[in-house]
């Protein structure tokens, strides 16, 4: 985290002239859209220092996003907003979060209006995952598991920790685990993120056959950010971390200060208590 993190560059009422719409006419025709973007990015270097290198300039902002509005054609504004708020991520990667508004203003429903928008805020997360495998070629099950996530562009793997061997926890009758923690920057919610590892679970050749029994590849999601999940299919922080050394080691050499949101205890106070017992 940076100092003053809720730092903003507007951008407002920037019109682009693009072919959006649901009817053909617009496609064809064209008309006026405006754009409205919060961009959430600490400026306090770049204020100290009067250098715009430690910012984000909002010229090169505003000509990429008239340019994704006019070489792009999307039948709804919303897809517009969706994939031009990760566009801008993308190019802009210190741009923590950004908050965009696309407005209609001609927008063809045979009523007077002054104008229809939609309004969404998107933003980088960070992720624990907590990666194990203790079938077959363990290793390049867990590389492949690394290597998976480094491939998509909403997902950047900034440390992964030391790998351990470990003793299976529950079902004891079957081989040694290899177990390690991956800190994740991401675009996608929790249940995306969810989704996104069972794939790779999937393609690493996994079968669910036993719970807690031998698998090729384990990506479990420890931590997103200070949410708090509750449904059957998705639990964070994962509700077992706190009894398991192989995830608390390797956590704890990531981020030892890190806090649980609901014990209010940080990684390397949990990994001392349970090496105490
Ligand atoms: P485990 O990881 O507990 O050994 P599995 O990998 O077979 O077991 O996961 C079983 C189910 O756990 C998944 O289908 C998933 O829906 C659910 N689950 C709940 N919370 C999480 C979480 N935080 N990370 C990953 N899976 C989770
Ligand atoms: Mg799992």
């Amino acid at each position: 985290m940076k100092e003053e993190a809720w730092d903003k560059i507007h951008i407002r009422n920037l019109e682009v002239f693009g072919k959006h719409g649901v009817y053909p006419e617009e496609n064809r025709l064209g008309q006026k859209f405006e754009v409205d973007a919060d961009l959430y990015i600490s400026i306090r270097e770049a204020g100290l220092k009067d250098d715009l290198t430690k910012s984000i300039h909002y010229g090169e902002v505003s000509h990429f996003m008239a340019s994704f509005m006019t070489e792009h054609t999307f039948r709804l504004i919303e897809a517009a907003a969706e994939q031009m708020a990760e566009a801008v991520l993308l190019r802009f990667p210190a741009m923590e979060r950004i908050r965009l508004e696309i407005r209609k203003p001609w927008a063809p429903i045979g009523l007077p209006l002054e104008s229809v928008s939609v309004e969404i805020e998107r933003g980088w997360h960070q992720a624990f995952v907590a990666i194990g495998s203790n079938l077959g070629e363990r290793e390049n099950y867990i590389q492949m598991g690394i290597e998976a996530l480094k491939a998509r562009k909403d997902c950047k793997v900034e440390q992964v920790s030391e790998i351990i061997a470990t003793s299976p926890y529950g079902m004891t009758e079957q081989p040694d685990f290899l177990n390690g923690m991956i800190k994740l920057r991401t675009l996608l919610g929790p249940w995306e993120l969810l989704k996104a590892l069972q794939e790779i679970e999937q393609k690493a050749g996994r079968e669910r056959l036993v719970h807690w029994g031998p698998r090729t590849l384990d990506l479990d999601i420890i931590f997103y950010d200070d949410r708090v999940i509750d449904a059957m299919e998705l639990q964070i922080p994962h509700p077992d971390m706190q009894n398991r050394e192989f995830v608390l080691k390797p956590l704890a050499e990531l981020a030892p200060y890190l806090r649980h949101p609901l014990f209010h205890k940080t990684a390397g106070q949990m990994l001392k208590e349970i090496e105490k017992t």
